[in-house]
């Protein structure tokens, strides 16, 4: 959806410092308009007229002060809700005592000078500007449903609506992440508390988080309820409700609400991809981008142990001759070479198989749900294409060792890599580029 144009409008008794303001604020803030005032009266008869979404006024006016044009301002139907923020001098000790009282939103010190000012409003504007998510909304009446989609897309949001909870839990089920569904996933789910159906709102929020298992920080949820005694607010708490609204909603109250949820839900999804990519840097190979040594170690036991993972096939691949290759090409070449390898394996391998760089040209492979007989196949398949590859224009081959656990099932790690460590010591002592088990 389109951001809507913001408008401010600047009330300052002095000429200089209202064009001033005006000015800076459009250059600095796209999809701005700015309009300029000097006194009360002024500023009454603009509102009036048409709406804005900041007001910023001088503590001093000509025929009446700025805090007296913030009380208009809370007064008036159509700029109740509307930012105002106080530029002033100094921090008057007058504004902090009857600023609150008056409706002041912010101030902001005029000494600070104009391009802070600006920044300032930059900030401002981007903290209650238009939200994005993707919201489900879970409502069975129909006009109440009709209000508050209007409104939540008026804001910039996206909304899904379902007048049950059944037809909710089954989208729910077809969006990812956490299910790795192919739908969009939503952000917040809205619902009313009380539904028509089977379930109630609280039976939504109770499968939500016990059998879909999404936290509150994955998928956090606010619950639209009656003015209800104190023990429903704490039951719908207990169900797992992030936070709930009152009906009638107000809309800045909702907003708030649902703002704050957004950002819970998109600060846990950003630190959730920060730590995941730390956690892939760490235990991949940087060069070969396969896992490293340190990633075998630490997963490989449970990786062979695995039920569905039986008989296991290890596959040891070193690159012959690899030092010839160094002292003829160069070390750039030779990574080039190894750069190269790795690409093969991560595209040749299924899907659920482990690559692992295991030495400096070594790479050990895990290969899941792999009998002998097809693990032989694997490694001569890729012996071959290794042959054929020719990376960086340089002839390579290699040599596999192959083992796997079918026997011995329940044969540790380190037992199953030795047996294909001598299986490969043995195609190396037959000539090289092959492969022994
Ligand atoms: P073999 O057929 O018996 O395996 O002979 P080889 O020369 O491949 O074996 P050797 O173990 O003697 O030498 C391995 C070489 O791999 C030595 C080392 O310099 C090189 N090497 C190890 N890591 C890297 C790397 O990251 N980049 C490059 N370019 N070379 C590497
Ligand atoms: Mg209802
Ligand atoms: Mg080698
Ligand atoms: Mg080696």
């Amino acid at each position: 959806m389109h951001r809507k144009l913001n408008r401010i409008l600047v009330v300052d008794g002095s000429e200089v410092a209202r064009t001033l303001i005006a000015r800076i604020l459009n250059e600095e803030i796209p999809d701005t308009e700015t309009v300029a005032c000097g006194s009360v009266a002024e500023a009454d008869r603009l509102l009036d007229e048409s709406g804005f979404d900041l007001i910023t006024t001088a503590l001093m006016l000509p025929d009446a002060d700025g805090l007296e044009l913030c009380r208009r301002i809370r007064a008036s139907q159509r700029h109740h809700y509307t930012p105002t923020v106080v530029v002033s001098g100094d921090a008057d000790s007058r504004l902090l005592r009857e600023g609150f009282a008056a409706g002041v939103t912010d101030y902001f010190d005029k000494s600070l000078g104009y391009r802070a000012f600006a920044d300032f409003i930059k900030a401002f504007l981007q903290r209650n500007s238009g939200l994005v998510g993707r919201i489900l909304y879970v409502e069975d009446s129909r006009t109440a449903a009709m209000r508050l989609i209007r409104l939540m897309e008026g804001h910039g949001l996206q909304v899904v609506h379902t007048t049950h909870a059944e037809q909710a839990l089954e989208l729910l089920r077809n969006a990812g992440p956490a299910t790795g569904g192919d739908q969009d996933p939503f952000d917040v789910v809205v619902t009313d508390f009380y539904l028509q159906g089977h379930l109630t709102g609280g039976d939504l929020l109770h499968a939500i988080r016990a059998r879909y298992h999404y936290s509150r920080q994955e998928m956090p949820v606010l619950v639209l309820t009656g003015s209800e005694a104190d023990d429903r607010q704490a039951e719908v708490f207990h169900a797992g409700a992030n936070d709930f609204v009152t009906k009638p909603v107000v809309e800045e109250v909702l907003m708030a609400r649902i703002r704050s949820l957004l950002l819970i839900r998109q600060q846990f999804a950003a630190l959730k991809r920060q730590s995941d990519h730390l956690r892939r840097l760490a235990t991949t190979d940087s060069l070969t981008r396969v896992c490293n040594r340190r990633y075998l170690l630490d997963h490989g036991e449970r990786f062979l142990a695995s039920r569905d993972h039986q008989p296991v096939a290890a596959l040891l691949m070193d690159i012959d001759h690899f030092k010839k290759i160094n002292d003829i090409h160069g070390h750039i070449t030779g990574d080039r070479v190894l750069e190269a390898l790795g690409a093969l394996l991560r595209e040749r391998l299924p899907e659920d198989a482990l690559a692992v760089r295991f030495g400096g040209e070594e790479f050990a492979l895990l290969v899941p749900r792999c009998s002998l007989h097809d693990a032989r196949r694997c490694a001569e398949d890729l012996r071959l294409e290794v042959e054929a590859l020719q990376p960086a224009g340089v002839p390579v081959t290699v040599s596999i060792g192959v083992a796997t656990n079918q026997i011995g099932s329940g044969m540790r790690l380190t037992e199953l890599i030795g047996e294909a460590d001598r299986a490969l010591y043995a195609a190396k002592a037959q000539g090289r580029n092959r492969v022994c088990a």
